[in-house]
């Protein structure tokens, strides 16, 4: 199958011309050539479209996401992250099949609604991983998977008393990555495994060690929360003698396969390791802000040139997953008590972290540009609205106006996913409809969850208290 993109306008992100035009040729599911202008005569293609009126760029990646937060909307959110998690892991508690099946689907259809064509799926629920990816391949979005590994409590971290243990065994997780490597990695070229230590405070040095041992043995990335809160970098330095991030590097997991989310509370020292190892952070602008876990100094990670990425982090903490929103408040945020503006992020800064960076992050092949031999990922804008008033900087333009209303079709590898405003590879009003359905349900089914977790408050938010006085 292939098709003739006529009269495209699109953005070329490493030109020194920000919008170019021609006609993209798109040969099974990449770019195969782009032409200036009109093509020749010869040119043929299974269809031809015209594009005049769009303005057309490549599909965004969500470089840290937890789909099944997207059923908790409307739950516990004014709390910073060690008394919010304890709500949120609650929560997650009553979640079955069908729930994070249907959570996956609504987070695919919010964030292709906005452009983004791939994702890291954080996820946390290793019994449900089976439904999770089915929902995933449905959807048609790209997806970097990664497990959340985790046999240390944020309670033993911080000394608190616990109440439940986590278990499973080394042995059983890496029977698990085993089982889910050989079922769904790389399946249809759009969905890759990742390893998920959850932080590294929350690993033993024996889970750290099966990350490395299994990344190794498959080649798979590595995806992990790194020193989000001012607590967790102090709790850090006191228990690791080279911190968080020593301790990362002790495990042998400091490399350019590690992607970290938030990357916030980070010495000079730990900057330049960072660096040197060639680790890529994710900046999560919103869930920073609404967790009041703190400002993440992008603007000097970007001037020591550590690849960045975008993440939305949970829905649970106040955004949707919205690529223009994710764009929008990284450049904002740079701006904010920073009197250097010449380090101010500006539009197409933020747009090569969510188009270029985010999908170096997920796949090695090549994606996040519309180039030739590039993945045919697309985003068609329309550029009759409000968005767009002029042709001058269109890039400007769409970061500081758009909210995701002017998209008006996706492509994922060549198929379109997205067309005259509609998702198409799943029903979503229904999807809405029977998560609207079973909202009462899962709140019902977190109550004994609920309850131990407000018992937990309570020594939290002691140690909260007194940790710094
Ligand atoms: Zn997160």
């Amino acid at each position: 199958m292939s098709l003739l993109i006529k009269n495209a306008q699109f953005t070329a992100i490493d030109s020194e011309d920000e919008v170019l035009t021609g006609s993209l040729l798109i040969e099974k599911g990449k770019i195969a050539k782009i032409f200036p202008g009109e093509p020749a005569q010869i040119v043929t293609a299974d269809e031809t479209i015209d594009a005049s009126g769009k303005l057309i760029i490549p599909g965004m990646t969500n470089a840290h996401y937890h789909s099944y937060s997207n059923l908790l909307k409307g739950t516990t959110s004014n709390l910073p992250l060690e008394i919010w998690s304890l709500y949120t892991i609650a929560y997650g508690h009553s979640l079955d099949d069908e729930d994070i099946y249907l959570a996956v689907l609504l987070g695919a259809a919010d964030m292709i609604r906005s452009g983004i064509t791939g994702c890291i799926d954080h996820f946390p629920h290793l019994l449900r991983v089976e439904s999770a990816l089915k929902a995933y391949e449905k959807s048609k979005i790209n997806v970097a998977f990664a497990p959340m590994i985790q046999d240390i409590s944020d309670e033993e971290f911080l000394g608190l008393p616990q109440e439940n243990q986590l278990v499973r065994s080394i042995d059983e997780l890496r029977d698990f990555f085993t089982r889910l490597v050989k079922d769904w990695h790389l399946k249809n070229d759009k969905i890759r495994i990742m390893l998920g230590p959850n932080a590294p405070q929350r690993c033993s040095k024996a889970a750290l060690a099966l990350c490395r041992e299994v990344s190794n043995q498959y080649g798979l990335d590595v995806h992990t929360h790194l020193s989000e809160t001012k607590v967790q970098k102090d709790m850090g330095d006191r228990t690791f003698k080279r911190g968080l991030v020593g301790h990362l590097d002790e495990a042998g997991l400091l490399n350019s396969r590690l992607s970290a989310a938030h990357a916030i509370w980070l010495n000079e020292n730990e900057i330049d390791l960072l660096k040197e190892k060639e680790v890529t952070i994710i900046h999560n602008p919103a869930s920073n802000m609404m967790l009041g876990s703190g400002f993440a100094p992008v603007s000097q990670y970007v001037t020591r040139q550590i690849p960045i990425a975008l993440g939305t982090d949970a829905s649970n903490c106040g955004i949707s997953h919205n690529s223009f929103e994710m764009m929008r408040l990284a450049l904002m945020m740079s701006r904010v008590n920073n009197r250097n503006y010449q380090e101010w992020l500006e539009p197409k800064d933020v747009f090569k972290m969510a188009a270029v960076s985010g999908a170096e992050v997920i796949t090695e092949s090549k994606r996040g540009k519309i180039a030739e031999g590039y993945d045919a990922d697309l985003v068609f804008l329309d550029k009759n609205s409000k968005t767009f008033i002029s042709e001058e900087d269109s890039v400007s333009q769409m970061i500081l106006y758009e909210n995701g209303d002017s998209v008006d079709s996706v492509m994922i590898m060549g198929d379109w996913v997205y067309r005259d405003k509609k998702i198409l590879a799943f029903d979503e009003q229904q999807v809405i409809q029977q998560i609207q359905e079973k909202a009462e349900k899962i709140r019902n089914g977190a109550k004994g969850a609920l309850a131990l977790a407000e018992r937990k408050r309570r020594s939290v938010e002691k140690f909260y208290q007194h940790f710094y006085n």
